[in-house]
C-alpha cells in the first residue's frame, strides 16, 4: 500500500536523530530539580536542549520556557500577560487593557481571547485581505486605543500565508504595546532571529518539528513579567510549575537543532515540490484556486479550493489510495463547519468545503508529488461527474 503523508501541519512524524535522543534520555529518570547526581544529569539534558531552542531563534536560553503544547505557550501569553506584578503565587488579573489579535489565529489563541472577552477583556479581531495578510489600517485604529498586547500569528496553518511580523513589531513597539507571534508553523520553515525582529513572546509546538506531542515553548523576552497558569513548585524560574517532562524536552530541544541544520535545504526542496504539484493542478484541473497570498507564503504549504465538491469526499478517496491531506472544514459540534480561516479571507460556504491542504515534509518526493496529482486528477473528475453542482 502507497503511504504518501502530506499533513505535516497537522503533525509530523517523529525525526529518526529526535528518537535517537528520547532512546538515549529514557533511562534519565532523575528530577531536574534534586541535587544528587540523578537530577545533576536530567538537569543537563533540559539545559541542554534550552540552548539548542534558544540557538534556533538566536535567543538567551534564559528566555526558554518549557510547556506542555503550542496551545499551553499562547495561553500563558494571553492570560498570563493579564498580569501587572511579578509574581509566583499570584494571578492577578489586569482586565483592563485590551488584547489585539486577528481573526484567522489558530483556536488555542481565538477562544482563549474570545473566552477573555466574555469576562471583560477588550480584544480587537483584526481583519485580513483576500490573502490572508492583516489589515494595517485595521491595526492602527484599534492600537488608536491604549493595547497591552497584540498577539498575531506568524503564518497561519492552513493557507501559510505569512505576516509581515518585522512590521507588526516596529509598529507596536512605537506605541509600547508588547507583541506575541504564534510561530508554530514558521519554525524550521523560514529563518526566525529574535534579535531582528524582537518580539516579546513567541510560541513553538514540539510535533509540528519532529519531536512527540505535548511539548512546547514560548520565548519570553528578558524582564517581561508573565504569571504563570500552572502554579506549584519553582520549575522554569517560577514560570510554569510542573517536574519538567525532561524526555519531551530533550526531543524538542533535539528537533530545533536538526531544524536549524536543514532549513535551507528543506524550504529549497518543498518549495519545488509545492511548485511541481501546484502547476500540475493549475495547469490541468479545471475550477481550482490557490488561497493565500502566494507572494508571502511558507514554502511547504498549498490550500486549493476545487470547486463544485466536497473536500472531504476527496479526501476520503485520496486516503483509500494512501494518500494523507486535510480539509478547509472542522468538526464543530458533530457537523462540518468550514474553516474560519477560508471564511475570513472571503471565501463561500461552498467553496471553503471544497478545499484540501497540502502541506508537504521531508518525507515526500517527486514521484510522491506526480502519483498525487495522478489520483487527485481521477478523483475529482469522478466526484464532479456525480456532483450536483458540478
Ligand atoms: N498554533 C498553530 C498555528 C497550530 O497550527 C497549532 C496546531 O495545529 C497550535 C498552535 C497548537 O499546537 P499544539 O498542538 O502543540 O497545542
Amino acid at each position: 500500500m502507497v503511504k504518501i503523508y502530506m499533513d505535516y501541519n497537522a503533525t509530523t512524524p517523529i525525526l529518526s536523530e529526535v528518537k535517537e535522543t528520547i532512546m538515549e534520555t529514557l533511562d534519565v529518570y532523575g528530577n531536574p530539580s534534586s541535587m544528587h547526581k540523578y537530577g545533576r544529569m536530567a538537569k543537563s539534558i533540559v539545559d541542554k536542549a534550552r540552548n539548542q531552542v534558544a540557538d534556533l531563534i538566536n535567543a538567551d536560553p534564559k528566555e526558554i520556557l518549557f510547556t506542555s503544547c503550542g496551545s499551553e505557550s499562547n495561553n500563558l501569553v494571553l492570560k498570563g500577560n493579564m498580569c501587572k506584578k511579578k509574581c509566583c503565587t499570584g494571578f492577578i488579573p489586569n482586565m483592563e487593557g485590551h488584547i489585539i489579535t486577528s481573526t484567522i489565529e489558530h483556536p488555542s489563541v481565538l477562544n482563549t481571547c474570545v473566552a477573555l472577552n466574555k469576562n471583560g477583556k477588550k480584544v480587537t479581531f483584526l481583519e485580513v485581505d483576500r490573502g490572508g495578510l492583516i489589515k494595517f489600517d485595521q491595526l492602527k485604529k484599534a492600537a488608536a486605543e491604549p493595547a497591552d498586547l497584540i498577539s498575531i500569528m506568524w503564518a497561519n496553518n492552513e493557507i501559510g500565508t505569512i505576516q509581515d511580523m518585522a512590521a507588526i513589531t516596529e509598529f507596536a513597539h512605537q506605541k509600547e504595546i508588547k507583541v506575541h507571534s504564534d510561530a508554530v508553523q514558521v519554525i524550521g520553515k523560514i529563518p526566525i532571529d529574535v534579535k531582528k525582529i524582537p518580539v516579546d513572546f513567541l510560541s513553538i509546538s514540539g510535533h509540528k518539528i519532529g519531536a512527540p506531542k505535548g511539548i512546547g515553548v514560548l520565548y519570553l523576552k528578558k524582564n517581561t513579567v508573565l504569571c504563570p497558569l500552572i502554579h506549584g513548585g519553582h520549575q522554569e524560574a517560577c514560570r510554569r510549575a510542573g517536574t519538567e517532562n525532561t524526555i519531551g524536552i530533550a526531543a524538542i530541544g533535539k528537533a530545533c537543532e536538526v531544524a536549524k541544520r536543514d532549513l535551507q535545504k528543506n524550504t529549497e526542496i518543498l518549495s519545488r515540490l509545492r511548485e511541481r504539484l501546484e502547476q500540475k493542478i493549475l495547469q490541468n484541473i479545471p475550477d481550482v484556486m490557490i488561497n493565500g497570498d502566494v507572494n508571502h507564503r511558507l514554502p511547504h504549504v498549498t490550500n486549493i479550493t476545487f470547486k463544485y465538491i466536497e473536500g472531504e469526499s476527496i479526501l476520503m478517496m485520496l486516503d483509500q489510495q494512501g494518500i494523507a491531506v486535510s480539509t478547509g472544514s472542522a468538526c464543530s459540534t458533530g457537523s462540518l463547519e468550514p474553516s474560519h480561516v477560508l471564511l475570513a479571507i472571503g471565501l463561500k460556504d461552498f467553496d471553503a468545503h471544497g478545499s484540501i491542504r497540502f502541506s508537504l515534509g521531508p518525507g515526500i518526493d517527486e514521484e510522491q508529488i506526480d502519483y498525487t496529482f495522478n489520483a487527485l486528477e481521477k478523483i475529482i473528475k469522478r466526484l464532479r461527474f456525480i456532483s450536483p453542482l458540478g
